[in-house]
């Protein structure tokens, strides 16, 4: 399975394929932009050109866009919500610019609202960004999330209950963030919990739906609701959790990028981890 990591853009997107080889990744996620930032320079076709040339030369299977933690696509505040609407149609734009087929996003927070007045305006903002999107060259990844706070979309029940208000549901999959999973209340870390937990997802969504994964421990327990990623193994996770992950034939096509906490100074020595837990068949 291709294993990779979350990687910078710091000097221009174009940058970000050689920083990924060299950490030794087979996939990456990135920012396509500042992350902290509403707005953007707009890529230039230079940018792509270069950026998708480079993906072909450091042998970049896969990669996927992580959208701005700014956008809340089920804000109360009307102001909000609509900035945030019109900065997630342009990542989608920003995406396909670069030939990225996957923009993962997390799904919203009510923010006091209510769990399903959030839900449903999380629909209608990606309702409203695929109609003026109006091409299906990318697809829309909801991420699970921990559930901190008003954070929706922290079990697959709620997941599913955005996606079936969805107008075409054909464009919409599913990321799996094994931290939030776990911090969540989904138990990973034993092959019997990972087991049950799969075949939840499976239940609610698809498994077919399942298109990235995040891996990252986590500095919470179990059911903790605290988004804290910590390095492969140190959390409580731990190893035996990735070994169910890595080892699943399921999910063997599938992107598995790190979000850890030592960012580009670990990733080489946490991918070795990570590839030394697959069992030679
Ligand atoms: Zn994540
Ligand atoms: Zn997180």
């Amino acid at each position: 399975m291709p294993l990779g990591a979350h990687v910078t853009i710091s000097g221009g997107v174009f940058k970000a394929p050689e920083r990924a080889r060299a950490l030794t990744c087979d996939c990456m996620q990135i920012f396509s932009k500042n992350q902290m930032q509403w707005k953007a320079k707009p890529l230039t076709a230079e940018d792509a050109d270069r950026f998708i040339a480079g993906l072909e030369e450091h042998d970049i299977v896969q990669t996927v866009i992580h959208d701005s933690y700014l956008i809340n696509l089920a804000s109360p505040d009307e102001m909000l919500l609509e900035r945030s609407r019109d900065a997630f149609l342009d990542e989608m734009m920003r995406a396909k610019k670069l030939g990225v087929r996957y923009l993962i996003f997390h799904p919203g927070a009510h923010v006091g609202s209510g769990e399903q007045k959030g839900i449903q305006r999380i629909a209608e903002s990606l309702n409203w960004a695929s109609s003026r999107f109006g091409s299906s060259d990318v697809e829309l990844l909801l991420e699970i999330t921990a559930g901190q706070g008003s954070v929706l979309g922290h079990s697959f029940e709620q997941l599913a209950g955005i996606m079936d208000l969805l107008d075409d549901r054909s464009s919409a999959g599913i990321c799996f963030d094994t931290c939030h999973a776990y911090a969540a209340g989904y138990d990973v870390r034993t092959p019997k919990g990972y087991e049950r937990t799969i075949e939840q997802l499976d239940d609610y969504l698809g498994i077919d739906k399942l298109r990235a994964v995040h891996l990252n421990d986590s500095k919470g327990k179990l059911g903790s609701r605290l988004d804290r990623h910590e390095e492969i193994g140190k959390g409580h996770i731990g190893l035996e959790g990735f070994a169910n992950i890595v080892n699943d034939s399921r999910l063997e096509d599938l992107p598995m990028v790190l979000e850890t906490p030592h960012g580009e100074k670990r990733y080489a020595h946490e991918l070795k981890t990570l590839r030394s837990l697959v069992r030679k068949s």
